[in-house]
């Protein structure tokens, strides 16, 4: 059987991973057979992922790049999982709870589920972002971890993370921020969300969704090493004598690929990335609007749009990759693949439908 050819990205308005930038699908293809989990074996992958942290630390403003700490993780769900567990261990609480937005990504309850910890999820206010008084009522002293989310996966909302940092390190527990969507975004924004903005002490971002990567690569970069050491087994059949990473084995190729994206478009390919976006989504929005739908006003480059039934159905039978919010809000996301060109031609088809 010939082997069949991956989905084109044409119709694709719901993911969060988008076409990797050339330069990284070759270097991704170079280092296929390389595996940064055995340093010790494959050296040049493991400076390529050193260069990786220092290049999402820049992105993310850490104080001293060069000496940030972190990993290439397989993916956003990775990364949130070791940060709760990087803060559970750091706790003194034997019952250590975490506390994070009902908007948080699905990655962070699997990560509670998986490390037994309590997951306490507080509402969002009315525009999706996390409620601060929520948030403050929920944190006790057994809380080990506020999670705020810099770019939410269902409206693209950004959590007011100063004010979740003070209410974190008043209660002595520590703030990760999930950028794994919006890190590459946010740099172009006002938002206060990074490292320099906010006492972050862990943080995702994921070249493989708008860092334009290749999959898998996602990033977990903190902001002193201590978070990393808190991950750190002892590996006694490998030449190096231990790892923070969960998993043993990993892709070189997805590390290969987010330094030769990250080397490539930071920071004016990606500023011209994002301000396309912005204006898409914009776009987008107005025209929805004009034609009667009721829109979530696109903060981050999501628009997330209230569509009847028949019509959601009716532009997926037509090809259109689209999702739902969990109120059930059409989402479009303006991923790098995502033209003005395939905006116009998924309206075209929109107006038809309505016809
Ligand atoms: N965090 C956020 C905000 C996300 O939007 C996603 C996925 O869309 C994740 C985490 C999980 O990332 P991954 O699917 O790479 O594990």
């Amino acid at each position: 059987m010939q082997s069949p050819e991956p989905q084109s990205f044409d119709r694709v308005l719901s993911s969060m991973c988008t076409e990797p930038h050339p330069a990284a699908r070759e270097a991704a293809e170079r280092f296929l057979a390389t595996n940064p989990g055995d340093p010790a074996t494959y050296d040049t992958v493991a400076a390529l992922e050193e260069r990786a942290v220092e290049l999402l630390a820049t992105v993310t403003d850490h104080p001293t790049p060069t000496e940030a700490s972190g990993y290439v993780t397989g993916g956003g769900t990775e990364a949130n999982l070791q940060a709760v567990r990087s803060a559970r261990n750091r706790h003194p609480a034997a019952d250590a709870n975490v506390v994070a937005p009902e908007s948080a990504h699905f990655s962070v309850h699997k990560a509670a589920e998986v490390l037994d910890v309590e997951l306490r999820t507080v509402p969002v206010d009315d525009e999706y972002r996390a409620d601060i008084n929520a948030v403050a009522a929920a944190v006790d002293d057994a809380t080990a971890l506020v999670v705020g989310v810099a770019g939410t996966t269902e409206y693209g909302r950004v959590d007011p993370i100063p004010e979740l940092g003070r209410i974190a390190h008043d209660a002595g527990a520590f703030l990760h921020v999930d950028a794994a969507w919006g890190g590459f975004l946010l740099p172009f924004t006002d938002h206060d969300w990074s490292f320099a903005d906010a006492p972050v002490d862990t943080l995702t971002i994921d070249p493989h969704k708008c860092g334009r990567g290749v999959v898998p690569a996602g990033g977990l970069i903190a902001r002193e090493p201590a978070a990393l050491d808190a991950l750190a087994v002892e590996t006694p059949y490998l030449e190096t004598r231990s790892q923070a990473t969960l998993n043993g084995t990993r892709s070189g190729a997805g590390v290969a690929g987010a330094v030769a994206a990250m080397e490539a478009l930071w920071p004016d390919g990606y500023r011209e990335a994002a301000e396309r976006a912005a204006a898409d989504a914009t776009w987008l929005a107005d025209e929805l609007v004009a034609r009667g739908y009721d829109v979530t006003e696109p903060e981050l480059p999501l628009v997330a749009v209230d569509l009847p039934d028949t019509t959601f159905e009716a532009l997926r039978d037509a090809g259109w990759k689209l999702s739902r919010t969990g109120a059930g809000e059409a989402r479009v996301v303006c991923m790098p693949h995502v033209t003005r060109e395939a905006l116009r031609a998924f309206l075209a088809d929109l107006d038809r439908i309505r016809t």
